[in-house]
């Protein structure tokens, strides 16, 4: 379960920072993800498929 690698550079993924190795290759997909993308807050990003479940329109009604 735990036994991923760090898509970003490969390494053995941390629990804590999972699914990557750092906190340093989180925030780089992070701003990868940012750079066509909305930020999310208190959203967890763990795999791709939150990129089809997210809608606007619940973060707008979250923002208060
Ligand atoms: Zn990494």
């Amino acid at each position: 379960m735990n036994n991923k690698n760090c898509p970003i550079c490969s390494n053995k993924s941390q629990s804590e920072y999972a699914p990557f190795c750092s906190d340093k290759c989180a925030n780089k997909d992070l701003g990868n993800w940012l750079s066509g993308r909305y930020y999310i807050p208190g959203e967890k990003i763990n795999d791709e498929t939150i990129y089809d479940s997210v809608d606007l329109s619940d973060i707008l009604k979250k923002d208060h």
